[in-house]
């Protein structure tokens, strides 16, 4: 008990101390000093079959949403953008999926409109890098839940570039910031990725070699194998794209991996320059509408100004110069840049998250099957129908809080250090954003890939239609694991650091976590001697329980980590062989339990400041998604004895079906705050009326040729009748 109640206040002196270094997230507003905003530009909801469950619950869906959103000038702007996207008909649905080129041609067409639209506005371009950024963040959100494909393109094409141009660059490259994001004359893309080397950056072949009598780099690539690939915008659409390549100096030394901006197409005729082979990657498994392309370069020639020179630059004369003394650092800066992609990719995960469980959970109310007595009852009535679906409820809110979070945090400090203003720790504070980063990324994309494919077989056969949208989510949601960092190569990067901060805590130095999110590792020894004492499910539905067992599971997972990895080396494995011998059920599972927890801290310390009505069903839902993780984690809790006997397994699956019981009459009214709107969601099944079947029938009966005989009947009948 003493031990529940020092975790207790340690999880307070947690919240304190990340507030008084981050002031993004010092004394954050309390939701219920609030006053209760005008909320009517959010569409009501008309009454129908889901008013059954919607009249069960405890709170009002729309304080919810607004609560989910964070700020409600943001939540007013996604709505404004689905409105306007919703009366243009260049965004309206395809019944049938297009061509793969039409889907090319819609997507920048839709693209275009967008940039027509201005959505971000000049109060948006003048304010603050966080409040800017954030903004951006919300329209490529809304974007996203429309069409994946759009906002992906215009992610790469002006935001992410745009980005670079300021972190990498310097004043020679404002003209090039400016054609991007202000005027749209540019659209670019980012080249990393080669034939033969994708994760393993660092032998990327492509290389731009000085040649001082002419000023310029002369950009080249030896063979097929060091094509850059897989480039979005690049197969037909992009001007420009930033190259990665290996500069080489007239005297033939290798510098490494530096970011150059490189003209692509002619911006009149979109043809491209001479000098160039660049083609497209053709169909892909989904989102289709991105022209992922292909490059080789054949003595190209840039200017010598188009190097992105804020960390190494070259002389006209021919010199190198650089603030960095290792060429892997500088490496390390470019791609840091990526940081905020990721936190990209994880707040569109969310809204893919959120779509499917809408779908899923709205179908699960309506739809009935079986019963005693032949009085079918709705699937959502079934422990393992909520089984199935609640825990990724659980998991959309508690991401969504999560990553609203961790994303203020992450643009204060670099607006902080845009500014120029003194960040305590900065250098460190980025190594745990980007451990942080790397791990979350992973926890994000696979828990919404796994929600896509359990809501498509939780709403059975009608799940497999089109229009039920769940395949369209998950096939264009599937590439995330891979890109921007495969997650698997990711959480290993994690794992670097988290051990890199045990060995400190071993050793009794202080820890680089300007965060705080491994403050516990202080106490490691003292964490690594309690063991579960819960007696019923209540003391389970803690958030100190679920908070102390986390710290208990990362503390031992470390120590499994760390000790295999040393005797590895003891036996005379060099540092990589032991890594990768180290990486199953140990590092992989170190880096997913320490994701978990980050998620559940960000949202426990968010959930205390939310108004006093969305409590309650906050609360249950943070406590579901921590034990339902938990639970697939109980073979490390049994195997380092902090479970004995078969009852703590009990009352932790207890707990979760209790639980799952509890949120039924919640379910439907929190999926009405994670849905967009239903032209947005733009599923036959989950429509927010709930008439399932009229629905159904207007679909099935509305697809084009539902009734015609079909086109080639005469090439399939036997030919002697004809
Ligand atoms: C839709 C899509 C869009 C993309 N857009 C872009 C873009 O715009 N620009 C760009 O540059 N790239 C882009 N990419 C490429 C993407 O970034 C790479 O595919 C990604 O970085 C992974 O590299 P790879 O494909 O070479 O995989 P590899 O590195 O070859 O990995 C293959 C498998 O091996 C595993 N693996 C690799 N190393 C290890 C290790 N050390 N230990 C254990 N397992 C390992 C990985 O986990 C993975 O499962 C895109 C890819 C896709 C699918």
């Amino acid at each position: 008990m003493l031990l529940l109640l020092a975790e207790a206040i340690s999880a307070l002196a947690f919240i304190e101390d990340v507030r008084c270094k981050f002031p993004a997230i010092r004394s954050p507003r309390h939701d219920c000093q609030r006053k209760m905003e005008d909320l009517s530009f959010i569409p009501d909801i008309l009454s129908g079959p889901l008013d059954v469950y919607r009249n069960t619950a405890s709170f009002n869906w729309k304080r919810l949403k607004l609560s989910l959103e964070g700020d409600l000038e943001l939540l007013k702007l996604k709505y404004k953008i689905w409105h306007i996207l919703e009366r243009d008909p260049l965004f309206a649905h395809n019944q049938v999926t297009p061509s793969v080129e039409e889907q090319k041609r819609i997507t920048q067409l839709q693209l275009k409109k967008i940039n027509e639209y201005k959505f971000v506005t000049k109060e948006i371009f003048n304010s603050s890098y966080s409040k800017r950024t954030r903004a951006i963040m919300t329209i490529n959100e809304a974007v996203q839940s429309l069409n994946p494909s759009v906002s992906v393109k215009m992610a790469i094409g002006i935001y992410l570039f745009s980005n670079a141009l300021l972190s990498l660059g310097t004043e020679r490259h404002h003209k090039f910031y400016e054609a991007t994001i202000l005027n749209r004359e540019i659209l670019a893309s980012f080249a990393l990725t080669e034939i033969a080397h994708g994760s393993d950056a660092r032998l990327m072949r492509t290389t731009a070699t000085y040649d001082a009598t002419r000023r310029e780099f002369v950009v080249h690539t030896p063979d097929f194998e060091a094509a850059k690939c897989w480039v979005g915008n690049l197969g037909r659409t992009c001007t420009h794209t930033l190259l990665f390549a290996q500069l080489i100096m007239p005297d033939g030394t290798n510098h490494g991996l530096h970011g150059f901006v490189v003209p692509i197409r002619d911006p009149d005729t979109l043809e491209t320059y001479p000098g160039l082979v660049v083609g497209d990657m053709g169909e892909k498994i989904g989102v289709n509408g991105i022209d992922n392309g292909f490059i080789m370069f054949n003595q190209y020639r840039i200017p010598r100004e188009n190097l992105l020179n804020r960390a190494a630059d070259v002389t006209e004369e021919g010199q190198y110069v650089s603030s960095f003394s290792d060429p892997s650092k500088i490496l390390g800066a470019a791609l840091e840049n990526l940081s905020a992609g990721r936190i990209g990719i994880m707040q569109e995960s969310c809204h893919s998250l959120a779509s499917a469980v809408s779908i899923a959970v709205r179908y699960a109310a309506t739809r009935t099957q079986f019963g005693e007595q032949d009085n079918e009852i709705p699937l959502i009535e079934y422990d393992l129908h909520q089984w199935r679906l609640f825990g990724y409820v659980a998991a959309a809110v508690v991401f969504r809080i999560y990553i609203e979070r961790f994303a203020q945090v992450y643009l204060n400090i670099v607006e902080k250090s845009h500014m120029g203003e003194n960040v305590d720790n900065l250098s460190e504070a980025v190594s745990e954003i980007h451990a942080m980063v790397s791990c979350s990324k992973p926890l994000l994309t696979w828990t919404t890939m796994e929600a896509a494919q359990q809501c498509r077989e939780a709403c059975g056969g009608h799940g497999y239609l089109k229009s039920a949208n769940l395949g369209d989510i998950r096939s264009n949601h599937e590439p995330t694991v891979t890109y921007e960092g495969d997650n698997n190569v990711l959480q290993q990067q994690a794992g670097n650091w988290l051990l890199r901060q045990y060995e400190a805590a071993r050793g009794g130095a202080n820890l680089d976590s300007p965060l705080n999110t491994v403050a516990f590792l202080r106490n490691h020894t003292t964490i690594a001697k309690i063991s579960f004492t819960a007696t019923n499910t209540a003391q389970l539905k803690t958030t100190q329980f679920i908070m102390s067992t986390y710290k208990w599971l990362i503390c031992y997972l470390l120590k499994q980590t760390y000790e295999k990895y040393e005797a590895l080396l003891a036996k005379g494995l060099t540092k990589f062989q032991a890594k990768n011998k180290s990486q199953v059920y140990r590092w992989r599972n170190l880096t997913k339990a320490y994701s978990e927890y980050l998620a559940l801290m960000f949202t426990l310390e968010s959930i205390e400041k939310k108004e006093e009505t969305l409590q309650p069903v906050l609360k249950k839902l943070f406590t579901l998604y921590g034990l339902w993780s938990l639970d697939r984690h109980l073979v490390e809790l049994y195997q380092g004895g902090y479970c004995v006997g078969e009852e703590p397994a009990r009352l932790l699956r207890e707990a979760v079906m209790e639980l799952c019981g509890d949120l039924k009459s919640e379910v439907v009214s929190v999926v009405d705050a994670l849905a967009p709107t239903d032209f947005v969601l733009n599923s036959v099944l989950a429509k927010s009326d709930g008439r399932l079947y009229q629905n159904l029938q207007k679909a099935l009966v509305g697809h084009p040729g539902t009734f015609s005989r079909a086109s080639w009947w005469r090439q399939v009948v036997p030919s002697a009748k004809l």
